[in-house]
């Protein structure tokens, strides 16, 4: 059995000698203090191998907006599983899930399947420079697309460089900041001719757009000719059936889907107008502006069954009403625990959605030393929740599981505190 790295006395210290075959003991870049490996789900729970239980708001980082094991999940992925799990071929469920997808009201009128929202963002690019015959893109500082280049500029800046990401990679890349349409002007007074794309989470890192963002975007976007795209990965079928398009009612040229549309299982798309998706349509390779988009599991059957069962829960009545009024328990009673406990922080997010922030403070450690305690308090209190990223709700969390998470989290932060407290005193002394 592999070891994980990450034990909890050292919780809030990752080791800098992992001694695990897997990098860091995990492979998110977000690892989480688990005392061992999560073997089962269930609904809204996970169990680990010696048997601890936790509530699950992690929910693979997402997607599971139906909670573990879904019967319904299960069962068409068994159906499939029998008949087998990859032809990279034409297959009935890609077909028909691809039809869901372009059924979405909005700007898809055609779609490409992937495996990763990495994928779909990094082909949404591609298709945008080959549809404009140009190479920049503007990016949000702060925003995550993925884990390739122009994604990491966005969310490390000019540490990206020294991470891997080429120099030459800065020179593609403009990045503004989010909500300050000011900075997007600016970028495009600047690098207007020369924009392929605008790459937008429209909901950045859990923070709504203000009333006029999108549309400003929009606009600029329409006068310079760049391709809007929206980064859906998250948001889509989350904010609301047709995610953030629906929510705030804008439509881009091009949405990357994640996440929810595979049902726990990978897959991505990358969709939008037919005059530019039509540029991967293989039958133009020899054209010059053929766009190749291709992946060897990319729409296989097993995802795109899970994604079919997915959706069809998501589409019967109410079910968006009750994924807000959970989120919004959520938020709330987290807010009413920062102010219990006197520690400065916020809570954004809308539906079923919430993202803690810690405000930097006096004293000793910063808002992101205080986070990771925290987060540890919690796990250790049997809630999952990864506090870097978010808090995931699904539709089979109850009013009385998210109460109890929310108690955690403020037993979880007057812990944390008083740990950070008592170091001080320490140090100090
Ligand atoms: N875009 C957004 C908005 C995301 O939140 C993520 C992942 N959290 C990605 C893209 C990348 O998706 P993946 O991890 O599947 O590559």
């Amino acid at each position: 059995m592999v070891q994980l790295a990450t034990r909890l006395s050292q919780a809030d210290s990752p080791p800098t000698e992992p001694d695990s075959a897997l990098v860091g003991g995990s492979n998110s870049a977000f690892p989480l203090p688990l005392e061992g490996c999560i073997q089962r789900g269930a609904g809204s729970r996970v169990w680990d191998e010696d048997g601890r239980e936790y509530l699950d708001f992690l929910l693979a980082s997402g997607p599971l907006i139906l909670g573990h094991a879904h019967p319904r999940v299960t069962e068409a992925v068994a159906r499939q599983l029998a008949d087998g799990s990859a032809f990279h071929a034409i297959n009935r469920p890609a077909l028909d899930l691809a039809e869901r997808v372009v059924a979405v009201p909005g700007c898809v009128e055609m779609v490409r399947f992937a495996s990763t929202g990495t994928e779909a963002t990094l082909h949404a690019l591609r298709l945008a420079r080959a549809h404009t015959r140009r190479d920049k893109a503007l990016i949000f500082s702060g925003a995550y697309h993925g884990s390739h280049d122009t994604s990491l500029i966005g969310l490390r800046g000019a540490r990206a460089q020294r991470g891997g990401v080429p120099r030459s990679s800065f020179q593609d890349t403009v990045v503004a900041r989010f909500n300050d349409i000011d900075s997007v002007e600016a970028a495009f007074a600047e690098h207007g001719d020369s924009l392929a794309a605008v790459l937008i989470e429209p909901q950045q890192r859990g923070r709504d757009p203000l009333p006029e963002f999108l549309p400003r975007l929009a606009e600029l976007c329409r006068e310079s000719g760049a391709v809007l795209i929206f980064d859906e990965v998250l948001t889509g079928f989350r904010l609301a059936y047709g995610g953030a398009q629906e929510y705030y009612g804008l439509e881009p040229d091009i949405v990357c889907y994640g996440k929810i549309l595979g049902g726990g299982f990978p897959l991505s798309a990358v969709g939008g107008r037919a005059e530019i998706m039509r540029l991967a349509d293989p039958a133009r390779s020899r054209k010059s502006r053929y766009v190749h988009i291709s992946g060897t599991l990319s729409g296989n059957p097993i995802s795109a069954a899970a994604g079919l069962a997915t959706l069809a829960e998501l589409e019967a009545p109410g079910v968006y009403a009750r994924l807000h009024e959970l989120g919004k328990r959520l938020r709330s009673g987290l807010r009413v625990q920062f102010m219990t406990h006197g520690v400065q922080g916020s809570v954004i997010g809308s539906g079923p959605v919430a993202a803690v922030h810690f405000e930097d403070r006096d004293g000793p450690g910063s808002g992101d030393d205080l986070r990771s305690a925290v987060n540890a308090e919690l796990i250790r209190r049997g809630v999952l929740a990864q506090l870097h990223t978010r808090f995931y709700v699904s539709l089979v969390h109850t009013e009385v599981e998210i109460d109890t998470a929310v108690e955690a989290f403020g037993e979880a932060l007057a812990a944390a505190t008083k740990g950070a407290a008592t170091n001080g005193a320490s140090r100090a002394g």
